[in-house]
């Protein structure tokens, strides 16, 4: 059966954030269904990694190369988002998804809320990078 509904995978439990936790959802899915993705595990980041914002501008931004996503040490890792994002749109693409739900303020998967780039735990209105690019497909996304 093709999959048609992607979850952020630290939503089911894969412990696969930046310092190694999940945030499970009760969320509950018939696993066949069921895309899980990690963006950034996709773009070759490990675990533990830096906790990443997007610095001086929005996920559209970072998409056409205006701003960056850096560590919390000054570290860019933009290369390896945008890398992560790449390899999730043609999965997504591939199981022709319709309908994400993702995790909230990541710089990856947020959507509506993310971090305001300054590393002092401010929430302010956006997208992470693969949340935009999802939105601009017109892919239903739930932000959790
Ligand atoms: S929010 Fe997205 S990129 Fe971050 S750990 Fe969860 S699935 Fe991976």
């Amino acid at each position: 059966m093709e999959k048609k509904i992607l979850i952020s995978a630290c939503l089911c439990g894969d412990k696969c954030r930046y310092n190694g936790s999940d945030v499970k959802n009760d969320l509950k899915f018939d696993d066949k269904e069921v895309l899980k993705i990690c963006p950034e595990l996709l773009g070759g980041l490990g675990i533990p990694r830096e906790s990443c914002e997007i610095v001086d501008g929005s996920a559209e931004d970072v998409i056409n190369r205006t701003a960056k996503i850096i560590g919390i040490s000054g570290k860019d890792y933009t290369n390896e988002y945008l890398e992560g994002m790449e390899k999730a749109i043609e999965l997504v693409k591939k199981h022709k998804i319709e309908i994400a739900y993702l995790k909230q303020n990541s710089p990856s998967c947020g959507y509506g809320k993310v971090y305001d780039g300054k590393f002092r735990g401010k929430i302010i209105e956006g997208n992470g990078i693969f949340a935009e690019r999802l939105k601009k497909l017109g892919i239903k996304i739930i932000g959790i």
